[in-house]
């Protein structure tokens, strides 16, 4: 059997004497679509932050395809394919998605001069961007400032950023967070045609969303995996029934 592209063994992390996420096994396989979830304040946030090395763990291991990276910096993971979108809107407004993209593209490339030189249109560097966009289905929006992008644009415009590192594994923190119901669908089917060999684990508050995408699903409730299944599997599971009702 191949190996998980992302595995922790026993994973946690203490703020002081509070267990903010302890004893977590997760399993991510080559090209999932999982949902982390659990009520707020169950430590989804920390536990990604855990994942990408922003946190260094109290306790357990983080392993990228069977490699322990326990050890290794957030900057080290994210070289290693591991790359991430955050909860609030981290873009430039006044830039368009074309120049954000070649920008992302040219700081990964180590290609910082392509940034301030006259827009060469022709380059690698903007084919490339393009067909992000365009798989991002962005490619008519390619030349509006970000400030004019509907607020579901911009959100998968951070996923185009986060995708032009080349990323075998994409951890999505609440993509569709701010974006209204009608285009928050939309959103995740350009994530569930992200290519299949990404694998995606994504956090999500809304269970339509979740249920309608996720290929398997977490549940993280006070620190700890409450347990883990299909979408089926955890639907009629009468713990996770519990937890949210008791919410
Ligand atoms: P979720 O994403 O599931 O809503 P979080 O991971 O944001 O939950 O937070 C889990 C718990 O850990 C919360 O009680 C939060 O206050 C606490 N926490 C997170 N980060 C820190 C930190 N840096 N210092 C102290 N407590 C923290």
């Amino acid at each position: 059997m191949s190996a998980a592209a992302l595995q922790t063994h026993g994973l946690g992390i203490s703020f002081g004497a509070f267990h903010a996420v302890s004893g977590v096994n997760l399993s991510l396989e080559p090209g999932a679509r999982q949902a982390l979830i659990g009520p707020n304040g169950a430590g989804k946030t920390t536990l990604i932050n855990l994942l990408t090395g922003i946190y260094k763990p109290s306790a357990g291991r983080v392993l990228m395809n069977g490699e322990d990276v326990t050890a290794l910096s957030a900057d080290r993971r994210a070289r290693r394919g591991l790359a991430r979108t955050f909860q609030i809107n981290t873009l430039f407004p006044s830039l368009t998605p074309l120049s954000s993209v070649v920008l992302a593209i040219s700081e990964r490339d180590g290609l910082g001069a392509v940034w301030w030189r006259p827009l060469k249109r022709h380059t690698a560097v903007y084919d490339e961007a393009r067909e992000l966009l365009g798989r991002l289905k962005l490619d008519a929006l390619a030349d509006v400032p970000v400030a004019e992008l509907a607020y579901g644009k911009q959100r998968l415009l951070e996923i185009a950023l986060a995708m032009a590192a080349k990323p075998r594994i994409l951890l999505l923190d609440e993509p569709a967070a701010g974006v209204p119901e009608d285009e928050s669908g939309e959103l995740f089917e350009v994530i569930d045609a992200l290519p299949a060999d990404i694998s995606v684990l994504f956090i999500e508050h809304d269970m339509k969303l979740v249920f309608r995408f996720a290929r398997r699903i977490s549940v993280l409730v006070t620190g700890q995996v409450l347990t883990e299944g299909t979408p089926a599997e955890i639907g009629r599971d009468p713990r996770v029934r519990e937890v949210y009702l008791g919410q």
